[in-house]
């Protein structure tokens, strides 16, 4: 089968790799749509310890099943799913308590093994998602970044009637924004240093853009916000200037949601979080139930494609992630077509 495969840093490279074969409990899946995520984009860069090259990347997909295992029994051939990638030891106490995204114990697509960049992958039935009739191949890779969204605002006591703001509006970001929207923030200001992708939140009905490069964006929401800050903010970034500036961005009792993995260690203003009792809250991956909300969001038609979404041929694999990694691009999101 043809696969992308990172052979080392900056290098992606298109290549014959045997079909996977799949244990009793897997299904093979014929891939259709790939999304490329931030986090593989570091994989490309070399960033990222545990991707390991040779690796094929990617973990948000959809396909086709093509083949199932004998031990196989809820799924069928030719049935169109979505996959949840992340799979956990199910025995754990995170696993017994409906947190298996943060199971010791997990391994990802993509990372801890073979992802979906390929025309084949063996995936295991407890991964599957059916995608609803009426959800393209497409949209549903848009399924898996989506749910992340999900999870981020469910870690907020409230979003209805809120003030919030979004720092960063990378794929991430915006998905945040369109989720928070929908449940009924009041007032939402986003924040980016690419006039591009403000320009596109602003067409989507972003009540404030902020660009960090022109403006002090602490001031400038503070001041948006009659000085009060906002009710909750979800930094998609995690450069220490984003998770520090978002606290300050925050109301008294306020939320901080952190998701944004760019940096590890970085200095915040501890007396502003004790003296003004901000709470910061890290956000990773998605439950199941997440999962699930996600698609129903996609139903719902949360997610417009056509300002958000690029479609990419696996031949421009290598072109794709040096222009995503070089910053001047105008893909928001770029989703392999394979
Ligand atoms: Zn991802
Ligand atoms: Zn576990």
């Amino acid at each position: 089968m043809k696969a992308l495969v990172y052979t080392g840093p900056h290098r992606v490279e298109l290549q014959e790799l045997p079909d996977p074969s799949i244990k009793r409990d897997e299904v093979l899946i014929r891939v259709r749509a790939v999304g490329v995520c931030g986090s593989d984009l570091d994989g490309f860069l070399g960033k990222s310890k545990k991707r390991i090259p040779p690796l094929v990347l990617g973990h948000e997909f959809s396909g086709e099943i093509v083949e199932i295992g004998r031990g196989v029994s809820s799924f069928r051939s030719g049935e169109a799913v979505a996959v949840y990638p992340l799979v956990s030891c199910g025995e754990c106490r995170y696993c017994r308590s409906h947190r298996c995204h943060i199971c010791p114990q997990r391994k990802v697509f993509g990372l801890d093994f073979h992802g979906a960049l390929s025309e084949y992958v063996a995936v295991p039935q407890q991964c599957l998602f059916r995608i609803p009739s009426g959800l393209s191949f497409l949209e549903a890779a848009l399924i898996e970044p989506l749910a992340n969204a999900v999870h981020v605002l469910s870690k907020c006591p409230s979003v209805p009637d809120q003030t919030g703001l979004v720092y960063g509006v990378g794929p991430i970001g915006v998905l945040v924004y369109l989720v928070a929207r929908h449940v009924g923030a009041r007032l939402l200001a986003v924040v980016d240093c690419n006039p591009q992708r403000l320009g596109i939140l602003k067409n989507l009905g972003a009540d404030l853009t902020v660009n960090s490069s022109e403006q002090n964006p602490v001031e400038t929401i503070l001041a948006w916000t009659q000085g009060g800050g906002v009710d909750f903010s979800v930094d998609a970034v995690g450069h220490s200037i984003c998770r520090k500036n978002a606290i300050a961005c925050t109301a008294s009792g306020g939320t901080v949601i952190w998701i944004g993995l760019a940096g590890d260690v970085c200095e915040i203003d501890g007396r502003a979080v004790v003296t003004r009792e901000v709470e910061i809250r890290g956000s990773y991956a998605y439950g199941r139930d997440d999962f699930t909300r996600s698609i129903s969001l996609l139903q719902q038609g949360l997610v417009p494609l056509k300002p958000l979404v690029s479609e990419v041929q696996m031949e421009q694999g290598q072109q794709l992630f040096e222009d995503l990694a070089s910053g001047h691009t105008s893909v928001m999101k770029a989703i392999f077509v394979i």
